[in-house]
């Protein structure tokens, strides 16, 4: 087996990726940044989204673990002092597979036939780069409303405790194949009307954001900002990919939820 290690970067992160290293080089394993079977992400959930795009392409073949270096993560959710027991675990025994489902994001461009697809762990955001959002958004090629205000944020369960969080979604199970839709700051007057509530769309049921006249917008996925220009629509839906998370010991959605938002 092949594993590769994604350091946060800072001195407590680095060396435990050392210790990591050496300890499973020890147990014959080989480190390998190409082609890994497993990549540790050492530091927090935003190192684990880091992990998670640089091997995007080849997910079906590779499985993540986090160790958190600071506070508990839901995708970082190994402590430092139980490495050693990971290790172990990782040398001598099959590890078990937990997939969660993933956001995939099509952005389309008004030069014909040019698009660009994206994979998100936690979400999408899309707002103006001037002045409030203006945008259609259309479900399963229905027009549902026209949305104004700061952005729409679009997450996928595992997701729904971050930004989405934030904007008071729902927390979803990541056994739930879905996506969330949630509303930053939608302006709700006599004229203009949204829903206004979070909207969660399971599997095959699309989600098309289509401008109304603004073309330019600042569109993130996950920690990764995009400006993009000339935008005829972007449409979101459940991915026909999923991530796969090494599981070493049970440690249940809601009780990552409970210790580290309850305490
Ligand atoms: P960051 O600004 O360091 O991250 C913001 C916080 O979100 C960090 O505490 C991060 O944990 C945490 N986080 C990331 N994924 C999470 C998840 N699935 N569930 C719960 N918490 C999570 O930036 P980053 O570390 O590069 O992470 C990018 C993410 O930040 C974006 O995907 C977005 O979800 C989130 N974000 C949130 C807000 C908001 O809440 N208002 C605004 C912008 C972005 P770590 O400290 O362990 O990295
Ligand atoms: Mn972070």
């Amino acid at each position: 087996m092949k594993f590769a290690i994604q350091s946060k970067g800072d001195d407590t992160s680095n060396e435990l990726k050392d210790q990591i290293k050496s300890h499973l080089r020890g147990f014959e394993l080989a480190y390998d940044e190409e082609e890994p079977d497993i990549v540790i992400s050492v530091g927090g959930d935003g190192t684990l989204l880091h992990a998670f795009h640089r091997y995007v392409d080849r997910l079906s073949q590779t499985a993540f673990v986090g160790v958190h270096t600071g506070h508990l993560g839901f995708y970082a959710d190994w402590t430092p002092d139980e490495v050693e027991k990971l290790v172990i675990h990782l040398a001598k025994t099959p590890f078990q597979v937990v997939e969660y489902p993933l956001l995939e994001v099509t952005i389309r461009f008004n030069s014909e036939g040019l698009e660009k697809r994206y994979l998100a762990l936690n979400e999408c955001t899309v707002k103006s780069m001037e002045g409030s959002l203006v945008i259609d958004v259309i479900i399963k090629g229905e027009k549902f409303e026209t949305f104004r205000g700061d952005g729409l944020c679009i997450s996928t369960p595992s997701g729904s405790t971050a930004y989405n969080k934030a904007l008071a979604g729902a927390i979803i199970h990541p056994s739930l194949p879905s996506i969330q839709l949630a509303e930053m700051a939608s302006i709700n007057n006599r004229v203009f009307r949204t829903v206004g509530s979070p909207l969660v769309l399971p599997q095959h049921h699309t989600c098309n954001l289509r401008p109304v006249n603004d073309v330019n917008f600042d569109i993130s996925i996950d920690h990764l900002f995009l400006v993009h220009k000339d935008v005829k629509s972007i449409q979101c839906r459940v991915a026909d990919e999923r991530v796969r998370f090494a599981r070493f010991r049970p440690f249940p959605f809601w009780k990552r939820v409970k210790d580290s938002f309850i305490g």
